[in-house]
């Protein structure tokens, strides 16, 4: 099974994307205080993170600790997607951090 069927062929048409999820996983997610403006969620469930003043300017994502996956996925999935934060709106394929530009690890198929 490849990339693609292992995503259940959710490709972004636009941006090549796998859907893999692996993005979500694995970078440092900071949402700064416009995303938790939009989505109230991300004040709710993410940790406050403070300026060299301590005063609030956004909040982790990630659960636990740095380099643990973001409080909103659900398997692969976004859960607040259509407001997510712009971070998340801005990577892609293109970015040199991206899963689908790394090599397949051992064992894995190419896609
Ligand atoms: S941007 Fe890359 S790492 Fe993130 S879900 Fe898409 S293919 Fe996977
Ligand atoms: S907010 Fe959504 S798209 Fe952004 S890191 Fe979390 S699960 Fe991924």
């Amino acid at each position: 099974m490849n990339r693609k069927e292992r995503s259940g062929g959710l490709v972004d048409a636009v941006n090549g994307c796998q859907r893999c999820g692996r993005c979500c996983r694995s970078l440092l997610l900071e949402a700064d205080l416009l995303d938790a403006e939009r989505e109230p969620l991300i004040a709710q469930r993410g940790s406050p993170l403070k300026g060299p003043d301590k005063d609030l300017v956004g909040y982790l994502l990630n659960e636990g600790s740095p380099h643990v996956q973001c409080v909103f996925l659900d398997g692969n999935r976004c859960v607040i997607y259509p407001t997510r934060p712009n971070m998340c709106v801005a990577f892609g394929p293109t970015d040199e951090r991206c899963a689908c530009r790394l090599p397949a690890a051992e064992g894995e198929d190419q896609g």
